[in-house]
């Protein structure tokens, strides 16, 4: 009797600071473990790998609807694109507000985003794969969404592309991953309810701004919650507190427990997307590792490449999508750009200063150059 009161108890008191279950990460893990699925063979860490600032990672987006509601536009996946850049590369506005206590040790992991250039047979393609679906709303741990004979897509070879998929999923959960070296390959990748994919503002739920991408994206790099094992405190990372139990809705700082102040600001806990804001070091450090233990096929693939010039320098600039129906994204800022009709007529001319993406939506379909840093890049506008 008492154990059943304690059931009862406890589904109450989770219930009533969550209606969403932010991450199902761990409980996916659990899944695939009881299904014989799960294997962690971790292998040794390259540390003395001398780290370059920046990494390309190539994705594919699988979105599969139903309804017109779940085909969701470009815009939404360009812009969880950009807010994926902008974490991981420490440039998201809300960085001024970490408290003093935890700047010392906010991360850059130097991982930029690109929708992949090509499909698999080597044909121009936006990164973006819709697939209409018989299935209204896919079980989260079933895994049909990574399965074209169940409904849903299969993964693209998972060694060279990061596979978002953007599905309805059933109950309320908002996304789940993989992480490095867990699974069989088929099963590899991030699966995001397509209501918290992106940055959605006519949306009024709180994880509306892209933020369960960065959180999924994080432990396909190999990051644990933050809350994980609790007070014992074990994400492998000195520089992220302890954390009793995950945070949710937006408190206000300083809010403590297991003896210190909870750095409730990480990507990595539970909090509403407007009040997660920050990687440490040691995370930003454990994804480079990740990347170039487990994932360094991704950074071998030249699929986030678009350039005419042959020259890869380290000049060398990524633009997408391309061919590109209204905003061209650029990884790079406070850079000079203009672009060029095929008369050599300047078009547009702009100093980017904090900002990557041009619009160049009011330009008449056809072909045209982009000028950035000295080089010339063809840029198709459909
Ligand atoms: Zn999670
Ligand atoms: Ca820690």
């Amino acid at each position: 009797m008492r154990f059943f009161i304690f059931i009862l108890f406890a589904t109450f008191s989770i219930s009533s600071f969550s209606q969403v279950q932010r991450c199902s990460t761990d409980e996916y893990r659990e899944v695939l473990k009881s299904k014989g699925l799960y294997k962690y063979n971790k292998k040794e860490p390259l540390f003395n790998q001398s780290y370059s600032t920046n990494y390309d990672i190539p994705v594919v987006v699988h979105v599969l609807y139903n309804t017109e509601e779940q085909n969701i536009s470009d815009d939404r996946i360009y812009s969880q694109i950009e807010t994926l850049n902008n974490d991981y590369n420490a440039l998201n506005i809300e960085l001024e507000n970490v408290p003093e206590e935890f700047q010392n040790v906010i991360g850059n992991v130097g991982f930029s985003f690109c929708l992949v250039q090509e499909d698999l047979q080597g044909n121009p393609f936006n990164g973006i794969n819709r697939v209409y679906t018989e299935i209204e709303s896919f079980q989260g741990f079933s895994d049909g969404m990574k399965k074209t004979d169940q409904g849903g897509v299969d993964a693209w070879d998972t060694e060279n592309y990061l596979n978002l998929w953007v599905c309805d999923l059933n109950g309320n959960t908002l996304g789940f991953a993989t992480m490095p070296g867990s699974v069989p390959s088929y099963l590899d990748g991030v699966v995001i309810d397509y209501l918290y994919f992106g940055v959605n503002l006519s949306s009024s739920n709180p994880y509306n701004l892209g933020r369960t991408g960065t959180h999924e994206v994080g432990h396909y790099f190999n990051l644990e919650h933050t809350f994980y094992a609790g007070c014992s405190d074990w994400d492998d990372c000195e520089d992220t507190p302890a954390l009793a139990s995950p945070t949710y809705g937006c408190p206000s700082y300083p809010q403590a427990s297991c003896s210190s102040n909870d750095m409730t600001m990480n990507y990595m806990d539970y909090t509403n997307d407007a009040c997660m804001y920050m990687f440490t070091v040691c995370q930003a450090d454990r994804m480079i590792d990740a990347l170039l233990t487990y994932r360094s096929n991704l950074i071998a693939s030249t699929n986030c490449s678009v350039s005419l010039d042959e020259d890869m320098s380290s000049n060398h600039v990524n633009i997408y999508p391309n061919p590109v129906a209204d905003i061209l994204y650029l990884d790079i800022y406070n850079v000079s750009v203009s672009i060029l009709d095929i008369y050599g007529r300047k078009v547009i001319d702009k100093h980017m200063v904090n900002n990557r993406q041009l619009n160049i939506s009011f330009l008449p379909s056809g072909t045209y150059f982009l000028s950035v840093r000295d080089k010339m890049y063809k840029i198709i506008k459909g």
